[in-house]
């Protein structure tokens, strides 16, 4: 089993107190831990049975700046279970240089997020940073999906303003996290046509009955094998993320509604998306 979507961060040293006070109050109806500072991250993943990709934030606007350094510092200490992404804002001003410096710490994607970036996709900076990626084979995880935030206008979030890079660039590989919600059906609309482009299902299973849907449509227009295994830790664990997706099909019990295939649900715990990002573990 792979976790394709952890962070690793010191909330109190790389997010701003506004960040950190919106993360507090739009998590507060759960009862979340928001630090994930790398001991506490290795606590949870020594004994995990897979692997798991590592990274932090950043955005220039929001002040959030997770240094690479720290997570490269933390996964190459645990090669043998835990491979570290960059986290790229494209309106940094060394943006290019950063991302040959995470390649040379052993980095091997990218995080972004659009939403709190405050980029749209297809500008010139961001567009630069995908072509980089292109041409170095780097996989992005991109946060195009909703937030907490406060200053975080939600266009930049919406997944079809990633169409207009994939147009351009129609074998980039990547992530969208969180199945893009809460344009999940879109989100579905733009993968469909590019094979390299996948989902993750994190931080989606506290819904459960929409985690469900969400499943069902996929199973319906037969693209369950491109949804990847992520938690979206320190918000919730990989356990919980797993009892969830295995206890799906409670909804269905005495009823006539339709079934996630067992072997769907084995095939999702199973998938190898290193393998399908083309990423040395
Ligand atoms: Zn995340």
């Amino acid at each position: 089993m792979i976790d394709c979507h952890t962070h690793v961060w010191d909330v109190n040293k790389h997010f701003s107190e506004s960040f950190l006070q919106d993360a507090i109050e739009g998590t507060r109806k759960r009862n979340v831990r928001l630090n994930a500072l790398p001991e506490e991250h290795w606590q949870d993943y020594q004994h995990f049975d897979g692997k798991a990709i590592v990274f932090g934030l950043r955005s220039e606007a929001l002040g959030v700046n997770v240094p690479d350094e720290f997570v490269a510092d933390y996964v190459n200490r645990h090669t043998e279970k835990l491979v570290g992404f960059m986290a790229v804002d494209p309106n940094s001003v060394d943006m290019v240089s950063q991302i040959h410096n995470g390649v040379d710490m052993g980095l091997k994607g990218i995080k972004t997020s659009p939403i709190y970036a405050l980029y749209h996709p297809r500008d010139e900076r961001p567009m630069q940073m995908f072509r980089l990626a292109d041409e170095l084979g780097l996989p992005i995880l991109t946060h195009q999906s909703s937030t907490f935030s406060k200053r975080a206008p939600l266009r930049y979030g919406h997944p079809t303003t990633l169409d207009d890079v994939l147009v351009a660039l129609p074998n980039l590989k990547v992530i969208i996290a969180h199945l893009g919600y809460p344009w999940e059906r879109e989100t579905l609309h733009v993968i469909r046509r590019y094979p390299n482009v996948y989902v993750d299902l994190s931080a989606v299973h506290y819904r459960p009955w929409d985690f469900y849907n969400q499943l069902l449509m996929y199973h319906e227009w037969h693209l369950t094998e491109r949804i990847l295994f992520g938690s979206d830790y320190p918000f919730t664990t990989a356990a919980a993320t797993k009892e969830s997706l295995l206890n799906i099909n409670r909804f269905v019990e005495g009823t006539n509604l339709p079934r996630i295939p067992d072997e769907v649900i084995a095939d999702i715990l199973n998938r190898d998306c290193f393998q399908l990002l083309g990423i040395e573990d």
